[in-house]
């Protein structure tokens, strides 16, 4: 069996291996490194290997299930590295019911899933009531599955022009290529999202500058097309399952 301080090394390494890839594509795209971001997905593992990416530099931790995000911030966090005075940023990218937002929003996550108009009058209704502001982004549906969820881009164009949501901060769009597309049809779509989004910021000086694509296998693609925030899983547990 693998020691705990094993898998601390494992993910440490991974994380690393991971960054620099990220850094590198950012570079080969001409763009800043800093400007993308790195979300750990961190739905696969439990709470205390989670905390091991936190420790490892993993600032911002994704989680798809509102119950799984919560239990492990209870245990976590809102954690502040003594040491370096790093803090965590929860990241919803899952499916979420609006019965969950009561005890989701006073965690401050920032809601990547967006994908109904009904969700999102709900999380302005909720932040309200809790007198804060929650960050979301919406959710398109550009590969245009039909299984898939997400807006359509019409939709989304309806979504940020409602009138009076002021408890919600919508900046930016997510989005996630078609279940087995090839990294070039990925790189499309994400360029797709680019797209829609520029379209978006240049008719009604809506802000958004996040774009939030991109995962373990079409990162390189995601962050040639633009993406602000990539969400990786599986590549920074490698090994460790
Ligand atoms: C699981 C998941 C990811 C991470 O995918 P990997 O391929 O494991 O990197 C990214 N985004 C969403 C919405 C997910 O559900």
């Amino acid at each position: 069996m693998t020691q705990p301080t094993d898998i601390a090394e494992l993910i440490r390494r991974n994380w690393m291996r991971v960054t620099d890839e990220v850094r590198q594509a950012a570079v080969a795209a001409g763009r800043d490194p800093k400007s993308v971001r790195v979300i750990g997905v961190s739905k696969y593992v439990d709470a205390a290997t989670t905390r091991l990416l936190f420790d490892a530099g993993c600032c911002d931790l994704g989680e798809s299930r509102p119950q799984v995000l919560w239990k492990k911030a209870e245990t976590i966090g809102p954690a502040v590295d003594g040491t370096t005075n790093r803090s965590l940023r929860w990241h919803m990218i899952g499916h979420v019911q609006t019965n969950k937002l009561r005890r989701m929003l006073p965690l401050n996550p920032l809601i990547h899933s967006v994908d109904s108009e009904r969700l999102l009058r709900a999380i302005n209704r909720e932040a309200e009531r809790q007198q804060r502001v929650t960050e979301v982004m919406l959710e398109v549906n550009i590969s245009g599955d039909e299984d898939k969820t997400g807006l359509s881009p019409d939709a989304v164009g309806q979504l940020l022009g409602i009138p009076g949501l002021n408890s919600v901060r919508i900046s930016g769009l997510m989005a996630m290529a078609g279940w087995g597309t090839e990294a070039s049809q990925a790189a499309s779509q994400f360029r797709d999202v680019a797209e829609l989004r520029d379209r978006l910021v240049a008719s009604d000086e809506y802000n958004l500058p996040h774009l939030s694509m991109g995962m373990s296998g079409d990162f390189r693609e995601a962050i040639a097309a633009g993406a602000t925030m990539v969400r990786i899983g599986s590549a920074l547990f490698e090994g460790v399952r």
